[in-house]
């Protein structure tokens, strides 16, 4: 089974999509990586999903990415006295650890290590930024705060803090155990949200050892701050832009979206672009044509993949938001100015073997209308080297390793299969050959473009380049 599209779609699992017969619904649509969302459920309902995940990837024999998305050090308020009270603009409202439940003048804020980041004047906004406070008074255990936006505030709701680079490491014990339970089951990514520095993604990193692959959410403007470093230490970053447009202005968010998948798409990093891209479709069978707009702006930018959220995992109409997010990609794909896009904010090739050998592997295809970019990888970062070239034909990755194949499913263009390491050259391009016509990538009496590295059988830098004839 073939995509007719570059771009790739993440979808959030949850009770929308649950059954088996759903998720493998969900793939054969065009969701291509699967998220996983600890923020919600249990780790029964992940380890079912996975497993109907994993029956998907073996009855399509295709690789399927599975993306486990760790809640992070998100605040929250505590519980409040009838399930939520109202906050009038202009009065006074205090936060502080007392468990007792909530009403019009208090909360409890059960997060001790945040008061001490709190300062007179700094801003707090809860629910998702539709009630404002402003700090008056700061204290061990305690702020005071003014009103400036009221509004319902309700159970449990969350506690944004733009301004401050909280004193919060990357996870919280719930993300240790959760993280703990992704590796076991055996995850390819792993989301970290609210990542504020480098340092967040380094613990991680420590922790995760190779186990899975790691993207960073960018959602708190300090991790803006840092952002060059972020993409280095990180597998893959996601534009998290719910988040990320309470604790910024949204005029903001459009831009910051841009220059992210600039600074990926430089670096060679997949980059997603994600939430309420297709919103209303939570309720609604059709996109808004804002939403439309929103999704084909994310492939123009150069976007490796385009995610949603509650569109699949809660909403009404989880495949028809897939298919339209699909055929949104495909038809923007096949516009020439996309191609003029991808062409002039093309990034040069460092220098490299890996590089040149991409580089030249893209414009070879190009002068001959070659069919597909074969490389054969072991450890995925050539194949992500020939995605960030964003050659006109799709790429083909031959891998021996069942993890990178799965990995590299994120990443624009790639289209893995896993097959045994080849011995010579013959082998080489016979395989290719082979796998490019069963995969119907090819056609008798095309061209291929083959990548690999020698010598043969040992994991080691992409240096040579064939053209291949699919012959008889
Ligand atoms: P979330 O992350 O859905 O886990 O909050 C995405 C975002 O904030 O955009
Ligand atoms: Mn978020």
């Amino acid at each position: 089974m073939k995509r007719n599209r570059r771009a790739k779609i993440v979808a959030t699992l949850g009770p929308a999509t649950n059954s088996a017969a759903e998720i493998e619904r969900l793939f054969e649509t065009g969701a291509d990586v699967f998220r996983l969302n600890f923020s919600h459920g249990a780790h029964a309902e992940h380890k079912a999903r996975l497993d109907a995940i994993r029956a998907a990837e073996k009855k399509f024999d295709r690789p399927i990415a599975v993306l486990a998305d760790l809640q992070g050090p998100k605040l929250r308020v505590g519980t409040m006295a009838e399930g939520g009270a109202l906050l009038e603009q202009g009065q006074a409202f205090r936060l502080d650890l007392d468990d007792a439940t909530g009403d019009s003048t208090r909360a409890p804020l059960p997060h001790p290590e945040i008061f001490a980041a709190l300062k007179e004047g700094t801003e707090l906004l809860l629910d998702d930024g539709k009630i404002r406070l402003r700090v008056t008074e700061a204290g061990d255990g305690f702020a005071e705060t003014v009103v400036e936006a009221g509004g319902r505030l309700s159970d449990r709701k969350g506690v944004n803090v733009p301004k401050a680079v909280l004193p919060l490491g990357a996870m919280t014990d719930k993300d240790r155990r959760d993280l703990d339970f992704a590796l076991s089951i055996g995850v390819d990514w792993v989301a970290l949200s609210f990542v504020q520095r480098p340092e967040d993604v380094a613990e991680a990193r420590k922790i995760i050892q190779g186990r899975a692959a790691v993207l960073s959410k960018l959602e708190k403007p300090a991790a803006i701050d840092r952002l060059d470093e972020i993409i280095t230490l990180s597998d893959a970053i996601m534009v998290a832009r719910g988040d990320l447009g309470v604790e910024l202005p949204p005029e903001d968010v459009p831009s910051l979206q841009k220059h992210i998948v600039r600074k990926c798409r430089e670096a060679g990093k997949p980059v997603v672009v994600a939430t309420q891209m297709l919103e209303s479709m939570i309720s609604s069978p059709a996109p808004t044509r804002a939403e439309a707009s929103d999704v084909a702006t994310a492939i123009y930018d150069g976007a490796d993949a385009v995610m949603l959220s509650a569109e699949t995992a809660a909403g009404e109409y989880p495949f028809e938001a897939v298919a339209i997010m699909a055929r949104i990609i495909a038809r923007v794909e096949r516009d020439e100015a996309y191609r003029a896009i991808m062409e002039t904010s093309h990034p040069d090739p460092e220098h490299t073997a890996p590089d040149a050998i991409t580089a030249a592997a893209r414009q070879v295809a190009e002068t001959i209308g070659a069919a597909v970019i074969v490389t054969y990888t072991t450890s995925g970062s050539t194949t992500l080297r020939a995605a960030r070239e964003r050659p006109v034909v799709p790429i083909l990755c031959l891998t021996e390793s069942t993890e990178t194949a799965r990995r590299l499913v994120l990443a624009w263009g790639v289209h893995g299969v896993i097959t045994r390491d080849v011995r010579n050259f013959s082998d080489m391009i016979d395989k290719a050959c082979r796998i490019a016509l069963s995969e119907e990538l090819a056609h008798k009496g095309d061209r291929l473009v083959v990548t690999a590295g020698v010598p043969f059988g040992t994991p080691g830098a992409t240096n040579i380049l064939r053209i291949a004839w699919v012959g008889d």
